[in-house]
């Protein structure tokens, strides 16, 4: 199992992109799109990570990969 992924906290990078004017929104059809500046985006998001590595994690109580990820943070595993 890979355990190093969970997608539940990466909403938090979209907020980050909306602060920063680096994503908008349309239609394509009837579905709501996103579009990401993507180089800008990927530094940005690399350098908040450097700072905060959790900062992606979800808050899912038992959500066993984000738990397997702060303690790998922490220097636990
Ligand atoms: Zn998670």
């Amino acid at each position: 199992m890979n355990r190093s992924h969970c997608s539940r906290g990466f909403d938090i990078a979209e907020s980050i992109a909306k602060r920063v004017g680096l994503i908008s929104y349309g239609r394509v059809g009837d579905a709501t799109a996103q579009l990401v500046n993507g180089d800008p985006f990927l530094s940005l998001v690399v350098d908040v990570l450097a700072e905060y590595p959790g900062l992606l994690l979800c808050d899912v109580p038992d959500c066993e990969r984000c738990a397997y990820a702060r303690r790998r943070i922490a220097g636990l595993e």
